[in-house]
């Protein structure tokens, strides 16, 4: 009763701030009513996740290109957010990557966790001196290793399992868990990740799942998709780009299964809200599953 009653309460302040405030105004409101907002930011052909726990501490996942520092910095601003208590770069890629030195240099960050993994770029460079320059420790992360975001949000690392050449292989896969709900965070993992972890025996079965590589067709395998079976899956990726991302095949795949899908390319920047037992969105998932 008293869930329904503070659920009702929430769902009515979102309206009431839809009504009256920008989506952005709105988004804001509902930070301060305890829930956990994951924030999947438009950065065209790459990755950047913003989670904010109930408690109001910060993470944030990759930080799309070199071009997309500045966006994602202005996306944090406008949520009056000063710190981020913990920074993630899933893999060396540029379009994971490139815009973390620009965040490291204009915000406070707590701890910064990467891959076991050194690519000679000078993007990748880049964020080496960021990091140097504040004095901010690289904690190398592998799977099996947990840390909590504030009191409330669990979260463990379950890939890589072991040292890969292949950057993509070597992307960080992290599951964040509020109460009942769990985020399945991919990173640009492939079929190689998913097996391993399913021999590993990790429960990955999660409600929301940021599919893997931008939605490229050597990742998501059903397989993968059936143990983790969610009940949304998220694309980040440029709409048109020269990839072909998200593949055709990927699409036909969450068809087939009814999941309902949110993609950047299409709808800009996607919040999903929780309150740890229902996850909610100002925006519809999309029911058309085409390129
Ligand atoms: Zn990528």
């Amino acid at each position: 009763m008293k869930r329904t009653l503070l659920l009702t309460f929430i769902i009515l302040s979102i309206i009431l701030c839809s009504c009256t405030q920008t989506n952005k105004e709105s988004i804001k409101c509902s930070l301060d009513n305890n829930l956990f907002s994951v924030h999947f930011i438009d950065v065209g052909q790459g990755d950047s996740t913003l989670l904010i726990s109930p408690d109001n501490k910060t993470m944030l996942i990759d930080a799309g290109d070199n071009s997309q520092g500045s966006k994602v910095a202005d996306y944090l601003n406008n949520l009056n957010i000063k710190k981020i208590d913990i920074l993630v770069g899933t893999h060396p890629d540029a379009d994971h990557i490139g815009g973390l030195d620009y965040i490291i240099d204009n915000f406070d960050i707590g701890l910064f966790y990467m891959p076991n993994k050194a690519h000679n770029t000078n993007t990748f460079k880049d964020v080496l001196l960021a990091a140097k320059n504040k004095n901010l420790k690289i904690n190398k992360a592998k799977s099996g290793m947990n840390f909590s975001l504030g009191k409330f949000i669990k979260c463990s690392i379950l890939s890589p399992t072991k040292n890969y050449s292949d950057n993509n292989l070597c992307s960080l896969v992290i599951k964040s868990t509020y109460k009942n709900k769990s985020f399945l965070f991919t990173g640009d993992a492939e079929f190689e990740n998913e097996q391993d972890m399913i021999k590993s025996n990790y429960n990955i079965k999660s409600n929301i799942l940021k599919l893997g590589h931008h939605g490229s067709s050597s990742s998501t395998s059903e397989d993968f998709l059936l143990k983790v079976m969610p009940d949304i899956a998220v694309i980040s990726c440029k709409y048109n780009n020269k990839y072909n991302h998200p593949s055709e095949k990927i699409l036909t795949l969450l068809k087939k299964y009814n999941i309902p899908l949110y993609r950047t390319d299409k709808q800009g920047d996607i919040v999903l809200l929780c309150d740890g037992y229902e996850i909610f969105s100002y925006k519809k998932p999309l029911t058309l599953y085409r390129r």
